[in-house]
């Protein structure tokens, strides 16, 4: 059950009284887990300095899904990363503000941050592959976030690993609990990886291309699973994708990148019917599934 649905209340009225501008193309709304307001970001290589992020906003909804998306280099990963303090070392904040829960993230120290990512924020990797550690055993990794922040003892973080791998659709998950990654498939790593970022039921999961590395059938088995766990905790995801369709039949609402900015933003069914950038209309045309 989600622990944190007493507390909603009482944050979204506090969050009410402020009078906050509304980022997203959104009307006003009282409870935004997630707000991004122009940020930038740019990369340093060698003395040249590359503007990945040119004043981005958005906001992400208690509860709500909204996808990114553009093209591979539109800077989706950048916005991400900026979210969960995980930049690159020659990356640089230039401008702009992250507010989560109302607190802004920009100025944190390391050591608050690590009491937020995993706990407050959850992240599900892009490659299951290379995000599991192959030396440990899987219950381990899934029950990570708990230990890491004191919410579990090692006993009864086990049990709750099991739980969680069950939640997130393995057969035998006390025996899955205690392999190693490679006995795993592609798909059920990224199930393990799924049940590692919601253990600690965070209110904001943020999700990298999470399918990319899987075929399409159980791509769409994770995604429907993902949805699942989400809607019923409450959760919050901010997906992010190059692949319109997935979008426009995952999220509430699409924001649509293209180097460095944002072009096109709305609810879903409206961004795909009536786009207002070009470059929308060409990621619809490429978007298989949406032009057949
Ligand atoms: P996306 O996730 O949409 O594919 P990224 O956020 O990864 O885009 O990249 C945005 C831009 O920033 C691209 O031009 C990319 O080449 C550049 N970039 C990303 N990471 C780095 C880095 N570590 N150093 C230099 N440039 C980078
Ligand atoms: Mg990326």
């Amino acid at each position: 059950m989600p622990k944190d649905i007493a507390a909603t209340a009482d944050e979204s009225a506090r969050l009410g009284e402020a009078v906050n501008p509304t980022p997203g193309g959104r009307p006003a709304a009282r409870d935004d887990i997630l707000r991004v307001e122009d940020l930038r970001v740019a990369y340093r290589i060698g003395d040249r300095e590359v503007d990945a992020v040119r004043g981005v906003n958005l906001s992400v909804g208690r509860g709500e899904v909204v996808a990114i998306v553009g093209e591979s280099g539109s800077g989706k990963s950048t916005v991400a990363q900026s979210i969960m303090n995980l930049l690159a070392p020659n990356a640089e904040v230039t401008g702009g503000r992250i507010e989560f829960d109302g607190e802004d993230l920009i100025p944190l120290s390391e050591r608050r941050w690590r009491s937020i990512r995993g706990r407050l924020i959850g992240l599900v990797p892009q490659d299951p592959a290379l995000s599991l550690n192959p030396v440990r055993r899987v219950g381990v990794q899934v029950a990570e976030p708990l230990l890491v922040h004191g919410l579990a003892t090692k006993h009864d973080a086990h049990d709750r690993a099991v739980e969680l791998l069950e939640m997130a659709g393995l057969t035998y998950p006390a025996e899955r609990a205690k392999q190693y990654p490679h006995q795993f498939s592609g798909g059920m790593k990224q199930r393990a990886l799924i049940a590692g970022a919601l253990a600690a039921q965070p209110s904001l999961i943020i999700a990298d291309e999470p399918t990319s590395a899987l075929d399409v059938t159980v791509q769409k088995q994770i995604l429907d699973h993902l949805a699942n766990l989400t809607q019923e905790l409450g959760t919050a995801i901010l997906l992010i994708t190059h692949d319109l369709g997935m979008a426009a039949e995952r999220a509430d609402r699409v924001v649509v990148m293209k180097q460095g900015e944002i072009v096109d933003s709305g609810p879903a069914a409206q961004v795909m019917t009536a786009p207002t950038h070009e470059y929308t209309r060409k990621l619809i045309a490429a978007a298989p599934r949406l032009s057949a």
